[in-house]
């Protein structure tokens, strides 16, 4: 095959800290978008050889599982799951000064492997030690649960303890620490306390340049609520008088809070948003710093339906080593893509029917929406003119719906979203078959993006940042049907990958207007092609994947960061 499994370039000398990682579908310590990605950068690492580290916490109760009542009430509770089976405990340990007590981790190590036997470790950060305080052996429990005060503790053990984790396990010659989302940016304040070294001191400003040489700072959150901050008297309670007083020494507190991104921003010296209208939002939010895009991708090896994989490999065998083959899909019998994809379907209807008893028929046009139940995705826009939809499934062909989501324990507004779905389900079920299915994660997101037909995604512009599950879909040859917002505005072109709802990125989402636009798209474009011009559906399906299928994937976007963000020149041999 290829040369890869020599294509290592040494020690590790990138070093990616992420809140949550999805690398594997038995480590449940993921709770969406921001996971994924973490994992799939991580696999892509891999693949190409690139010297990577990854950093983060182990979550013992796991995200969570979530079930669902019939009127769409849900309640969670603890997933169960053993780290000891499926990750390997490593010797050294780390230490971290919280609220003045000394808390210990142990590291537990995943090896990611790539294609061609290049080996990224992750290490799951561990405080449930018989030396620590009751309370601190909770930190790593739960993934966004707990209050201000919990989350603080958690950041401490991730930024400052993974920088000691890696100090411990050997890796001293990080060139860039990968801060993916604002969570892990005290690791800024170790990397201060390493070089004035000492606890409480200002850094020079050559300092500061010498840290920002060696920090990347990947933003993922357009709404400025959605950045962590604390108020500086907690700050001081969990970090200590002195370190708050390095922070502000340093100029990276605003006002009275400690905000993340703020302190990211500061000691970085590469910044980026994840998709290129996200890398605008982000300047606008933050005037002061040059702010770059890179849109996301997803890791094609994990994300692509068997089918399809066997399809490729028939066709374009290289596409696995190298994902810009997939540009030469469109030479790829419509034939054989109706096939690949009527398989996939049917597996995603056979997991329908195991897990909700109901059957769909795979003659009948299936949307697929599933995601974070967050109220800003608007999961209620397709059903939000239920007399529409029954004309459109009577007078212009059948349909069909298949939901998935969960929404965060606390999320009050993302609950309520899910039960006004499966009210709108329930009153149009006999015309319109919909299922919402439970407990949405990497397995029930793959099925799903490979298996409908459509994939719709509706999210309150301009606040999807990139997303990624249209990605996965195109990959596997399905068209979207979407909002014009984060990796959409790039991978949109209409009739050709998919279609648009609404017709402008540049306008706020109004959502009568997208509603009323989602249905005529439905009834005068969608069905229609599906239903009378079945060449033509084919036609997008395979645009789909030759178009989108080159950029939106996994392998180019680390060779951007390797690129851009590392300062690392790619040598071929790692991609050929
Ligand atoms: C891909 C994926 C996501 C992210 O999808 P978005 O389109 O960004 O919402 C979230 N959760 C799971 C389980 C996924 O597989």
């Amino acid at each position: 095959m290829s040369d890869a499994s020599t294509a290592s370039f040494g020690p590790a000398t990138i070093a990616y800290f992420s809140m949550e990682v999805g690398v594997d579908a038995g480590i449940p310590t993921y709770s969406g978008g921001l996971g994924i990605l973490a994992g799939d950068t991580l696999r892509a690492s891999a693949d190409l050889g690139i010297p990577v580290v990854g950093m983060t916490l182990l979550y013992r109760k796991g995200y969570f599982r979530q079930h669902l009542d019939e009127h769409g009430n849900q309640s969670e509770s603890p997933v169960e799951w053993s780290p000891e089976e499926v990750l390997e405990s490593v010797e050294p340990r780390a230490r971290v000064t919280i609220e003045g007590r000394t808390v210990h981790i142990r590291g537990w190590r995943y090896n990611v492997r790539g294609f061609g036997g290049h080996i990224v470790p992750v290490y799951f950060l561990d405080t449930s030690l018989a030396e620590n305080s009751e309370w601190d052996r909770t930190l790593t429990d739960h993934l966004y649960g707990g209050d201000n005060h919990y989350r603080l503790c958690q950041e401490v053990v991730l930024g400052i303890g993974g920088i000691a984790m890696l100090r411990s396990m050997g890796h001293k010659e990080i060139q860039s620490h990968h801060m993916n989302e604002g969570h892990s940016a005290l690791l800024t304040l170790a990397l201060i306390e390493e070089y004035t070294h000492k606890t409480g001191a200002a850094p020079t400003e050559a300092q500061k340049d010498e840290i920002r040489r060696h920090c990347v700072f990947t933003t993922h959150t357009p709404v400025p609520a959605g950045h962590d901050q604390f108020p500086l008297d907690l700050a001081r309670r969990v970090l200590g008088e002195e370190r708050v007083d390095t922070l502000l020494l340093t100029e990276c507190c605003m006002g009275e809070t400690l905000n993340m991104t703020y302190l990211a921003l500061c000691l970085s010296r590469y910044v980026n948003g994840v998709a290129m209208r996200h890398g605008q939002i982000s300047r606008d939010m933050f005037p002061s710093y040059p702010i770059n895009s890179i849109t996301n991708g997803v890791h094609a090896g994990s994300w692509i339906a068997e089918p399809f994989q066997r399809l490729y490999d028939k066709y374009i065998p290289e596409w696995h080593t190298d994902n810009l083959y997939l540009r030469y899909a469109i030479g790829i019998p419509l034939d054989e893509i109706r096939h690949a994809h009527s398989e996939a379907k049917r597996a995603l209807l056979d997991e329908v029917r195991l897990r909700s008893g109901v059957e769909l028929d795979p003659q009948v046009m299936t949307l697929g929406f599933a995601r974070r139940a967050s109220t800003y995705k608007r999961a209620d826009l397709l059903l939000s003119d239920l007399d529409h939809l029954r004309r459109i499934a009577r007078q212009v062909g059948p349909l069909q719906i298949i939901y998935a989501g969960k929404a965060h324990p606390r999320d009050e507004g993302g609950k309520a979203l899910i039960r006004r779905v499966f009210e709108a389900i329930a009153a149009v079920r006999d015309e319109v078959p919909v299922v919402y299915l439970e407990d949405y994660d990497m397995v029930l997101g793959h099925r799903i993006c490979s298996g409908v037909d459509i994939w719709v995604n509706t999210p309150h512009k301009p606040q999807e940042a990139s997303g990624t599950s249209g990605m996965k879909a195109a990959l596997n040859g399905v068209p979207s049907l979407s909002v014009l917002d984060g990796w959409w505005i790039e991978g949109h072109l209409e009739g050709v990958t998919g279609w648009s709802i609404g017709d402008s990125w540049q306008l706020a989402s109004d959502s009568a207007a997208e509603a009323a636009s989602l249905h005529r798209k439905l009834e005068y474009l969608v069905l229609p092609t599906f239903y009378t011009r079945p060449v033509a559906f084919l036609e997008m399906m395979r645009s789909a994947i030759a178009i989108n299928g080159p950029f939106f994937n996994a392998q180019r976007m680390v060779s951007q960061y390797a690129k851009n963000a590392y300062g690392m020149a790619i040598q071929s041999r790692a991609l050929t």
